[in-house]
C-alpha cells in the first residue's frame, strides 16, 4: 500500500488491513510519523497540532486496536512524556503515571503517537490559549480549529492520525469537531474514567473521541467506557458500544430545541442544519419542536459553576510540587505568587479569580448556589423533553471557524461559541456532533442528544444520517 492509500484509511479500515495481514503495524505507524514530520518541517505554515510525537515504533502486543496509532490531548497523563494541559505551569512534568482512558486503549492494542496541542487547561474554543501556539484550522489555516481540544480535531481533519482523544468540558470536543467537520462525542458523565485527566471542572470532565466517521467514534469509545476504581464518579456502562449499522430513522421522534435554534446562529449554519433536518426526514424520522426553558441560562451558571471548580482544581500549582518554579524569589510567598503570575496565562488567571470570587463567603449562595440550582433545572427540562422525543438536534457551533485572532480581545463572543453545547454538559448527557454540510465553504456540525446511556442508540441515528449527507471530510486533507 502507498503512503497516501495508508493513511486515507478509516481507523476501522486500518485496523482490519493489520488484522488481514495487508499492512503490518510498522508500515501504518510509520506512514503517520512521516505525515508528523511533513507538518513539523513546514514551521509556520504547519498546523502545530502536536506538542509531542513518538520517536520509534511503540510496541504493545496484540489486540482489537493492534498497531493503530493514537493522538491523545496533551492534558491526558502519559507515563514519562510531558503532559502540559497547553500551560506554562507545568512545563518539564512528565507523569509517574497513564490516564485509563488512555492505559485501556493501549490494553486493546493502541500506540501513542502523539499529544495534542490545547487550550490552556481546556479554557477556550479557539485553542489561541495554548502555551504552545495556536492550531490552525486544515479547511483555512487563517482561521481556528476551534477549541479546546483544537490540536485533536485538526490533526484529526488534516489526516494527521487516524482518530483522536479530547475532552469536553462545556463543548472542547463537539465544537472543534464542527469547526474542522469531523465527528467528535462527549460521552454521558461518567461512562469514561477521568482517572489521569488534569483536572479543568471535575463535574463536568469527560473523555471522548474526535474520529472521521461515525463507526469509527464508536470503535474508540468501545475501548474507552466502563468503571475505574480510580474514579469515584465512574459508572459501569450498561451493556457494550456496538458498531452502528442504522441506515434508516423509522419512528424516531427528533426534537428541535426552540431556544437553541436562533441566538447569534450564523444564517448559513442554520441553512445547513436545516437541510440535514430534511434528510432526517426522508430517513423516516419525525421532527417536532420541544421545549428547553432554561436552557438560555447554561451560559451563564456554567461560566459560574466551571471557573468555581477551576479555581480550587487549579490551586495545586504552587511552583512546588509539579512543572514550572519561578527563579530568585526570596521567600516562599513570592515564590508562589510568581510561579502562578507567569505560569499560567491570561484566560486562565480570569477563570481562577472568577471562580475564586464566585465561592467567596457571602457571594457563594447568590453565584454558586444559584447556578446550581439552574443546573438543576436545565436536567429537569431536558428529562421532560424526553418524554416525548428520542434525541434533540440543534447547531454545534453557532458559526463556521472564525479568523485567529477574531475573538481573542472579547471573552464574551467566544463563550457564545459554546452556546448550544454546554446544557448537555450541565446535565451529564451524551452529545455527538457530525459534519453536516458547508457554509462559506467551511464545516457546519450538526449536534444531536440524547439521553444518558444513550449512546448506542445516538451513534445509530448520528450513522444513517451521515451515510445520508454525504459529507467529503476528506477535503481538508489534500
Ligand atoms: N469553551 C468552553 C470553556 O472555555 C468549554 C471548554 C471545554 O469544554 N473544555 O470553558
Amino acid at each position: 500500500m502507498s503512503a497516501t492509500e495508508i493513511l486515507a484509511l478509516s481507523a476501522r479500515a486500518a485496523t482490519a488491513a493489520v488484522a488481514a495481514g495487508a499492512l503490518s503495524e510498522e508500515e501504518l505507524f510509520r506512514a503517520y510519523l512521516a505525515r508528523a514530520e511533513d507538518d513539523r518541517a513546514a514551521g509556520g505554515d504547519g498546523l502545530n497540532c502536536f506538542t509531542w510525537v513518538a520517536e520509534q515504533v511503540p510496541s504493545n502486543g496484540g489486540g482489537p486496536l493492534r498497531g493503530l496509532p493514537l493522538a491523545v490531548k496533551d492534558l491526558f497523563c502519559t507515563e514519562g512524556i510531558p503532559s502540559q494541559s497547553g500551560s506554562r505551569i507545568l512545563e518539564g512534568y512528565r507523569p509517574p503515571y497513564t490516564a485509563s482512558v488512555v492505559s485501556a486503549l493501549q490494553r486493546a492494542g493502541a500506540s501513542l503517537l502523539a499529544k495534542t496541542n490545547q487550550d490552556e487547561f481546556a479554557m477556550g474554543s479557539s485553542n489561541e490559549n495554548s502555551a504552545f501556539g495556536a492550531v490552525r484550522n486544515p479547511w483555512d489555516r487563517e482561521r481556528v480549529p476551534g477549541g479546546s481540544s483544537g490540536g485533536s480535531a485538526a490533526a484529526v481533519a488534516a489526516g494527521l492520525t487516524p482518530w483522536a482523544l479530547g475532552t469536553d468540558t462545556g463543548g472542547s470536543i463537539r465544537q472543534p469537531a464542527a469547526l474542522c467537520g469531523i465527528v467528535g462525542l462527549k460521552p454521558t458523565y461518567g461512562a469514561v474514567s477521568r482517572y489521569g485527566m488534569i483536572a479543568f471542572a471535575s463535574s463536568l470532565d469527560q473523555a471522548g473521541p474526535l474520529t472521521r466517521d461515525v463507526a469509527d467514534a464508536a470503535l474508540l469509545l468501545r475501548h474507552m467506557v466502563g468503571q475505574d476504581e480510580c474514579d469515584a464518579t465512574s459508572l459501569a456502562f450498561p451493556g457494550e458500544i456496538e458498531p452502528p449499522t442504522a441506515e434508516r430513522l423509522d419512528g424516531i421522534r427528533i426534537g428541535l430545541a426552540q431556544e437553541l435554534a436562533s441566538e447569534g446562529i450564523q444564517a448559513g449554519v442554520v441553512e445547513a442544519v436545516e437541510a440535514a433536518l430534511g434528510r432526517a426526514e426522508e430517513l423516516g424520522a419525525q421532527l417536532q419542536p420541544v421545549s428547553l426553558p432554561h436552557a438560555p441560562h447554561a451560559l451563564a451558571a456554567y461560566y459560574v459553576l466551571a471557573p468555581a471548580e477551576a479555581s480550587s482544581n487549579l490551586a495545586r500549582y504552587d511552583g512546588v510540587r509539579y512543572g514550572f518554579r519561578a527563579a530568585d524569589a526570596r521567600d516562599l510567598l513570592e515564590m508562589y505568587t510568581r510561579t502562578r503570575h507567569d505560569g499560567f496565562g491570561a484566560e486562565v488567571k480570569r477563570r481562577i479569580m472568577l471562580g475564586t470570587y464566585a465561592l467567596s463567603a457571602g457571594y457563594y449562595e447568590a453565584f454558586y448556589g444559584r447556578a446550581q440550582r439552574v443546573r438543576t433545572k436545565i436536567s429537569e427540562d431536558f428529562a421532560t423533553a424526553f418524554s416525548s422525543v428520542d434525541f434533540i438536534v440543534t447547531p454545534t457551533s453557532p458559526t463556521v471557524a472564525f479568523r485567529l485572532g477574531e475573538r481573542t480581545g472579547d471573552p464574551l463572543s467566544m463563550y457564545m461559541s459554546d452556546y448550544c453545547t454546554v446544557p448537555m454538559s450541565l446535565a451529564g448527557i451524551p452529545a455527538i456532533s457530525i459534519p453536516c454540510g458547508l457554509s462559506e465553504g467551511l464545516p457546519v456540525g450538526l449536534q444531536i442528544t440524547g439521553p444518558a446511556f444513550s449512546e448506542n442508540r445516538l451513534l445509530g441515528v448520528a450513522h444513517a444520517l451521515e451515510r445520508a449527507l454525504e459529507f467529503d471530510s476528506q477535503r481538508a486533507r489534500a
